[in-house]
Formats: structure tokens, sequence, C-alpha cells
């Protein structure tokens, strides 16, 4: 019975659903945020993925994962996507896709990379990126559940202008502090120079390893890599960091 159900629980996720976009908006010049009505939609937790099919006339189909960027909220889905130059899929979605359109998508997928209302832990979130996506995922359903749990986000951009949901992540979150660093530009007089991520960030902005906090860490392979290693070094039990990586190194 119970294999039974999980089966079913599989397929329908595997299921491909036809969706549609209703809503779009820029979130800097190169990410764009589209909202999608998906019918029958099973529910998900933030950190969670879906896989996007598109498909040309000719029957030709290209398939990427997207992070889910919003809480679970009934049959509607919130994507952010970030404009790979000369890529084939992200630039459609961001350019092309119109309201009304559809594609198809699968999931929820992914089991590891969530985080569940009933944690009640310090968490860490450290986001390359547009790797931001699941982790705003997370925000936002620790704010949908009226969570207490303690949340540190250190959020590494090239520039000012590449933040997304600035206007939100300025909102005041009652227990979620909020670090941005900048890799390339920083605004003028801001504190830290502009750089990579070190150990000295993780340290000031983060958790110290003694809470136990649950950290979470996306973006592109590289950065991932780079903050997985430094969060061992500065003593956080592996076990305890979970990390999602979006593709190629760089950024
Ligand atoms: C689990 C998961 C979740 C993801 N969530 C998101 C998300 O929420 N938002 C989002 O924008 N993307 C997300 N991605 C990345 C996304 O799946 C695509 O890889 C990305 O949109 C590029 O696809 P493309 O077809 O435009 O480029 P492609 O045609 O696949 O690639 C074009 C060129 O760009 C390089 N490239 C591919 N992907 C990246 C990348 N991510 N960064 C830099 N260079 C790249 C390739 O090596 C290639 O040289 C996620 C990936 C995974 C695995």
């Amino acid at each position: 019975m119970a294999g039974t159900a999980l089966l079913g629980r599989l397929s329908e996720r595997l299921r491909w659903r036809a969706c549609t976009l209703v809503e779009e908006r820029n979130e800097t010049s190169s990410a764009r945020t589209l909202v999608f009505d998906v019918p029958d939609w099973p529910g998900h937790f933030g950190g969670q993925h879906v896989d996007v099919r598109l498909t040309a006339e000719d029957g030709y189909s290209a398939q990427r994962s997207y992070s889910i960027a919003s809480a679970e909220a009934g049959g509607r889905l919130e994507l952010t996507v970030q404009r790979v130059a000369e890529g084939e899929v992200s630039p459609y979605l961001i350019d092309q896709l119109a309201v009304g359109d559809q594609i198809e998508l699968r999931g929820p997928v992914g089991g590891w990379f969530v985080w569940q209302p009933e944690q009640t832990e310090p968490v860490l979130l450290v986001a390359g990126g547009s790797g931001l996506v699941p982790l705003m995922a997370m925000i936002r359903a620790r704010r949908a559940a009226g969570s207490r749990a303690p949340f540190r986000l250190i959020y590494s951009v090239r520039s000012p202008g590449d933040r997304i949901y600035l206007a939100e992540l300025r909102r005041l979150d009652p227990g979620l502090d909020t670090t941005f660093l900048y890799t390339r530009e920083a605004p003028d007089g801001w504190p830290r120079p502009a750089g990579r991520l070190d150990a000295e960030d993780l340290a000031r902005a983060g958790w110290p390893p003694d809470f136990e906090p649950t950290v979470y860490v996306c973006g592109p392979t590289g950065f991932v890599e780079h903050a997985a290693d430094l969060l061992v070094d500065l003593g956080h039990d592996a076990e305890r960091i979970r990390t999602e990586r979006f593709g190629p190194s760089g950024g």
C-alpha cells in the first residue's frame, strides 16, 4: 500500500503539466520573474525546483531546471530567470514568452535542499547571483508560516544593479538579517571593498559553528564549492551544509 502511494506521488511529480504565464516583472536589467498558473499543483517546499520543457513546432525541445521562487500558494508558481548570454532557454523565457503563453513544467524536484516550517534551528543562507532564488523561497515560506527560526542571508552579487528582490529584502523581516557583498563594484562609501566572498565575511555575517545552523548555499558551481570549503574550514559540520549548483563556474 505504502509503495503504491509513493509511486502515485512520484508519477504526479514526473508528469508534465501545461501551465500558463499570467504575470511577469523585471527584477534587474537581466533577470525577470515569471508567474505561472499551474493546474493541480501538488505543493512544494522552499528550495525545490521544477524542470521546464519548451517544444518548438517542428518537435525540437529543450529542458532546463529553475528553482521555485515563491512560497507555496495554491496553483501559482513564480520562477526568476537570469539571462545567460548566448543561452538557448533563458533569453527565450525572458524576451519571448508573453502573458497567456504556455510552457510545460514538472515537479517539484528535490528533497534535500529544502527548508520546512517545522525547522526551528538557526539558518544561514549563502547566495551567489541568481542562487538567491530558492533561498528567497525559504525566506518567503518562513514569513508565510509565521516561523521564528532565526535566518541570516549573505548575498553576493557583482554590482548593486544585480540585486534581485531588492525592495522585498529591504523590508524589515523580524529575525532575518541580510548582508550584501559585491564582487566587482560596491556602492559608494560601502565599508567592505568589492571582492570575492571570504572566511571573514562568513564569520562576521553568518552564525558561529557552535550554534549548529543549517546552511544552504546556492549559486554558480565555483561559488558554491568555494563557500562550502570556507564553511568547513571555519568549523561548520559538512553534514549541515546543503548545496545547490546552478551551472558553470564564474559570477
Ligand atoms: C537545480 C537548478 C536550479 C536552477 N535554478 C535557476 C533559477 O532559479 N534561475 C536561473 O536563472 N537559472 C537557474 N538554473 C540554471 C538554468 O537551469 C540554466 O542552466 C540557465 O538558465 C542557462 O540555460 P540556457 O539554456 O539559457 O543556457 P545554455 O544554452 O544551457 O548555455 C549557454 C552557455 O552558458 C553556460 N551556462 C549555462 N548555464 C549557466 C549558468 N547558470 N551560469 C553561467 N553560465 C551558464 C553554458 O556552459 C554555455 O556555455 C538552475 C539550474 C539548476 C541545476
